[in-house]
């Protein structure tokens, strides 16, 4: 059984505590337009043209994005920062893409990280069958979990996908007991009406517990469109990137309700 990989981030100090080793899975059911990884979406490896620039000259080589491991290589990949994790509280985030959609490898994975006691997170779109997320959750210390929209139809309209599988699965995580954080695209134009993010403070205010007690707030940015010319994606829906006051305004609103909150990652 191998996992397909499009990106091994070290060092990474954004995707959970301490230093961590964040693997990116390529395969992902959805097809959010604010996507800043749209190359994982495509679950198969993929062939693009690089170029590379020597002074004025250009040199364009066929790449591929995506390589195969099994889950002893992923396994001994990580291992090589082990000693950072342990002095710096930190562990392996897995992300994508939607690891949850190469389940069967990710199960096998986790519990060999848990066998090494390497703290790991996964962070997840949520959008996968219950009985996947009832398997995997056992396995993981921390769930990064995006909450895109709490509309159903605005939901589908943009990612693709009904949003009632990952609010069911969202509430599930938190009541049993999972340590859940709770991560926002900010995206001006989708969810950022004063309305709307009141709504979405009381349904999070409602599910606040000691195990569900942080927000991270990601601002959009424009980073990812050079890539959807690239590897190919299609079109490109690029949207403002949000002010540093609003994101101010949304952080601030959850604070009130006893959040903990960070902008970013
Ligand atoms: S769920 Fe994440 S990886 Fe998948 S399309 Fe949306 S933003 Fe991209």
């Amino acid at each position: 059984m191998k996992a397909l990989i499009f990106d091994i981030k070290r060092f990474a100090i954004h995707d959970g505590p301490g230093i961590r080793t964040t693997l990116f899975f390529k395969g992902c059911p959805l097809i959010c337009p604010w996507c800043h990884n749209p190359e994982s979406r495509n679950a198969d490896p993929q062939k693009y043209n690089h170029v590379d620039k020597i002074g004025k000259k250009e040199f364009m080589s066929e790449k591929t994005i995506g390589t195969y491991y099994t889950s002893e290589q992923l396994l001994n990949e990580i291992l090589k920062d082990k000693i950072f994790y342990i002095e710096s509280g930190g562990g392996i985030t897995c992300s994508g893409g939607e690891p949850l959609f190469q389940y069967s490898f990710l199960n096998k994975f986790l519990k060999e990280c848990r066998s090494e006691d390497i703290h790991t997170a996964l962070d997840t779109s949520g959008y996968a069958e219950m009985e996947i997320m009832m398997k995997i959750a056992p396995l993981v210390d921390l769930f990064l979990f995006d909450i895109k929209h709490l509309d159903n139809a605005r939901h589908k309209r943009f990612a693709g996908v009904s949003n009632d599988i990952i609010l069911r699965n969202f509430k599930w995580l938190v009541s049993t007991g999972y340590n859940v954080t709770a991560r926002i695209p900010v995206i001006p134009g989708i969810n950022t009406e004063k309305k709307y993010i009141n709504r979405l403070d009381k349904y999070l205010s409602d599910l606040l517990c000691d195990n569900f007690k942080e927000i991270h707030l990601l601002p959009y940015h424009e980073i990812g469109c050079s890539k959807y010319d690239k590897f190919n994606i299609g079109l490109i829906q690029s949207f403002e990137e949000p002010q540093a006051e609003l994101l101010e305004e949304y952080s601030l609103v959850f604070k009130k309700s006893g959040f903990k909150t960070k902008i970013g990652g």
